[in-house]
Formats: C-alpha cells, structure tokens, sequence
C-alpha cells in the first residue's frame, strides 16, 4: 500500500497548512487512503481572494509574451509530470490509466492552443468610421472564482486556468472533495511558474464555495457541477453581479436513425464508448438513447454484442480494463435508485460486460454497466441525468418523434445522430444543444479548437475554442471622435 499523501492550500505563493484534513480514500480499495486535502476555512478562503485582488493590480499589466511563457513552462513541467499525475488520478477517482492519462493529453492541449491564440484574441480592433475612430479592447475581468467538480478534475481546472491567467486575470480555484489530489498537484505546479498571488487554490465544500462566489472582490465565477449547485451560486453572486461561466448537467440524447447500419461494428464501438467512458460518469457521455423503431430489435441484439465486447470492469490499472470503479458511493445509490425505479415500472434491466476480478468488484466502488429496456420517456431514467454506468434504450416512430423525444429534457449540453451523413445532419441542426456530434459522440468528437457548452439548464457561456479565452474578457470600447456632430448633441 502506497503512503498517503498530503496536499495543501496555496495562498499568495505560500503552501497553507490547515488544521483540518479531510481523507480522500481509494474507489477500487475503499480502506486504502490516497491522501489528505484540506479543508480550508471561510477566513482562509478571504486571503486567498484578498491576494488574487491585490496581485491583479500588477498582474493584468502584464505582457502577453511573459504570459505565455510562463504558461509554457507550466506546460513542461506537466509533460514530465504525466505519469504521475494520471496514477495518481487513477488512484484518488477509480477511471482506469488510459483514461486518467487521457485527461492530462487534453488539458495540454487545451493550454498549448490558449497560448498560441491568446495574442490573436486580445489584439485591439480598430475601425474608421464617419466620426472618428472607435477602438474595441478586451480588458481581464479581475478575480476570477474557478469551481471544478470531481468526474474530470484536471481537465476541468486547466481549462479555467489557462485563459484566465493568459488573458490576465488572477484566480483562486477550489476543487471537488471528491478528486482533489491530482489536481492540485497540477495547479501548485502551474501556479509555480506565475508571481505569487496570480494563482491560488483553496478546498472544502459548500461554505468556501459560498465565499467564493459571494465575495465582493471576485469579479467572475466559472464553474462546472451540477445543475442544482449552480442554482445556489447565481443566488449567492446575485447582490454583487458577478460575470459567469457555468458548465452544467446533460442529459445527452443519441438518435439512431433507420438508416443506420447496426452491422457497422466500428460505429456500434464507438457508441458504446460514448455510453460508458469513465464509467458514464462524463456531462457530455450519451445518456439516453433512442432507436428507429424498425430497426430497434436488430439494433438491440447488436449494441449488446458490441457492449459485452468492449465492456471489461476491474482493477483501473489492469491492461484490459475498460472501465473501473464509480468514484463515490452516493454516486452508486443514485444510479441504482433509477435503475430499481424503472425496473419498478417493468422495464427490463440487462447486464453487460465481463466483471474481470469478482472479489475486486466486491471490495470497491463497483456497478455492472447494464442497459435499460421498455422504459418511458417520462420516467426518471430517462429524465434524470444518471451520470453512472446504464444507459436506456427507448424506439421512435419516425423523425420528428425522435426529435421531440430528444429536445423533451430541461438539458442540451451534447447529442448525437447516428444514420446517413445528410439525414443525420438535417436531424442535427433541430437538435437543442451546444453540440452535436454526427456518428460519434462524447469525448471521442470534442475538439479544444471549437467552443463547448451547453444550452437550457445544462449552461451559461462556453469554453475552449477562442470563445473560451474571451470569457475571461471584458468588451471596452474607446470612442476617439474627429468632429462630432451628432444631432442628439446640444452644441
Ligand atoms: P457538484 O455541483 O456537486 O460540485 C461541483 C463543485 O461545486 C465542487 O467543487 C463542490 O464542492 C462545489 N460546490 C458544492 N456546493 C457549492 C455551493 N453551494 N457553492 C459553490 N460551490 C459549491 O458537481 P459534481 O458532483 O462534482 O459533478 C457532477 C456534475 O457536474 C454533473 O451534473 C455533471 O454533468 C456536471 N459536469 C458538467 C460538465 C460540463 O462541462 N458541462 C463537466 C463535468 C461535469
């Protein structure tokens, strides 16, 4: 058994020890501690914003090409570091390695297109016109407050981290109790690379969260959770009008149209992957999908096939092993109370994969991926976002019934069609979400070049592409008159 390790706060460069800890325990062995995260309190988390809004002065003053660099330095340090933070990952959440190295591949990348586009975006426009001259700036924003959630820790920091910094703001992140240590290893080590104060991080729950976000001196808050915890943080950030980023919950419909090959065994792979990556546990993962009733049955059989073939639970180091551990065990409740609820109903509950250690999938944080028959569009498998491993299996009737079906959730985050490339996509444009993915779906389409967000309650604003980095900017127009001679203008 490794020893725990222990993390800290960071405030204003400094390592901030705390009086309480909080154990994070390993998913696959629940007796085994990874480490030790703070739990940092309310006058803690005020310094923290204190120095973020003292360094922001100097900061946001700050040459472009000083950002960069640093952020590029941050960049190495992370390659080096990769195969320790993705074991680390792996052990602290429970997603196999593959997986856990998967996200720190993309947070790089994400934070090696910021760099490059960050001086494009931030370039003045200027444009000649009638009365003179009109300048467009983007200016920082100030303190921003980054709230990151547990599924994709660092992925989901990074992505946060890297523009703010770039587009020079200052930040104090707090991430999820649930997956702190890797990321924070992470953000000590890009936030080494910066002066201090640029980059802070403080941990606990609600209560910091709430000074996070209420504080008078944060100025944005960008967050991805849960749908009902954005709720709170609009009310909290309401008296001082905070800017906001808010990556929420998906419910994400598939359509199958009924010319979809369901013999195409490559397609069939992916959809399944795009069902049960990370254990279901992703925002944009297809959570509900829905089937051309005249292809239903075959369709069934063939997703079953592929499913059992992809489908390997175990150890999340172990090579075969496609998926792991849920990471928690409310998680795990959450998942089953659906699951028990539409079986209530009479739906049908079948079980996929191979279990590859039984006295393992006994000891951890274990559910058998499975796939929900017969249920009804209002039942709360299919209205609710599951975020676990099971997936229901509803048919339509014809296009505009699949149409309906999908758009008939409070989310749009993601979905996907499935079919002939032009009846997919005409499907496609009528869907509500921030994305559609044709033939693929989940993280297997995302791309950090292109904005990501969602619609409805699954969001507000977007990240990655280069409307992630004008997030963190403000529009300041500079009017430089010649003449005015507007007629509104007494002379
Ligand atoms: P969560 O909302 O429970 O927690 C997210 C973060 O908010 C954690 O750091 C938590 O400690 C903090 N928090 C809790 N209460 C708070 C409060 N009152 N004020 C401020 N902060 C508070 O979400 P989770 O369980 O960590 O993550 C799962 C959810 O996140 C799912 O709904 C999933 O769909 C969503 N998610 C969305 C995206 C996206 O990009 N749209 C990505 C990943 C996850």
């Amino acid at each position: 058994m490794t020893e725990p390790i222990e993390i800290h706060a960071m405030i204003n460069g400094e390592t901030y020890k705390t009086e309480e800890n909080k154990p994070r325990e390993n998913p696959t062995h629940p007796d085994e501690i990874v480490g030790y995260a703070p739990v940092n309190t309310k006058e803690e988390t005020i310094q923290a914003i204190d120095a973020a809004h003292e360094t922001f002065k100097t900061w946001r003053r700050s040459e472009i090409s000083e950002r960069v660099e640093r952020m590029r330095n941050a960049i190495e340090k992370l390659k080096e570091e990769t195969p320790n933070l993705a074991e680390l990952l792996s052990r602290e959440h429970g997603k196999p390695l593959y997986d856990a190295e998967g996200e720190v591949t993309i947070s790089i990348m994400w934070m090696e297109y910021a760099c490059d586009n960050v001086e494009d975006v931030l370039k003045d426009q200027v444009e000649d016109h009638d009365n003179g001259r009109t300048l467009i700036a983007r200016d920082a924003i100030g303190v921003v407050s980054a709230i990151s959630p547990w599924n994709y820790p660092i992925s989901l920091s990074t992505i946060k981290i890297a523009p703010a910094l770039l587009t020079g703001n200052t930040m104090v992140l707090k991430p999820s109790p649930m997956a702190p240590l890797a990321v924070s290893k992470c953000t000590e080590m890009i936030a080494n690379e910066f002066p201090a104060g640029v980059l802070n991080m403080v941990h606990g729950e609600a209560d910091v969260g709430v000074e996070l976000t209420s504080n008078p001196k944060v100025a944005k808050i960008a967050f991805t959770g849960g749908t009902e915890t954005a709720k709170s943080i609009m009310k909290s950030a309401a008296d001082t009008i905070k800017q906001m980023t808010l990556e929420l919950g998906g419910n994400d419909a598939a359509i199958i149209l009924d010319d979809f090959d369901v013999h195409d065994e490559e397609a069939m792979r992916r959809l399944v992957i795009s069902n049960f990556l990370t254990a279901g546990q992703i925002c944009m993962i297809a959570k509900r999908i829905y089937v051309a009733k005249s292809i239903y049955e075959e369709f069934v059989e063939k997703y079953i096939e592929a499913a059992n073939k992809w489908i390997r639970v175990g150890d999340p180091f172990g090579d075969e092993v496609t998926i792991g551990p849920v990471n928690n065990k409310n998680q795990i409740e959450h998942v089953q109370s659906l699951i028990d609820d539409a079986k209530e109903k009479g739906a049908e509950v079948i079980k996929l994969g191979e279990i590859l250690d039984s006295d393992l999938f006994e000891e951890g944080y274990y559910m058998q991926p499975s796939v929900v028959l017969g249920a009804s569009q209002d039942d709360p498998i299919v209205q609710k976002e599951q975020f676990g491993p099971t997936v229901p299996i509803l048919p339509f009737e014809d296009d505009e019934h699949a149409l309906q079906l999908a758009n008939d959730s409070i989310y749009g985050l993601t979905s996907s069609v499935w079919g002939e490339e032009t009846h997919a996509l005409e499907i496609a444009k009528r869907i509500q979400a921030g994305t559609t993915m044709i033939n693929t779906a989940a993280v297997q389409g995302l791309d950090v070049r292109f904005p990501f967000g969602g619609v409805k309650q699954s969001g507000i604003g977007r990240e990655y592409g280069k409307e992630g980095l004008l997030a963190y900017t403000e529009t300041h127009v500079i009017n430089l008159p010649d003449e005015l001679d507007l007629p509104y203008i007494p002379k």
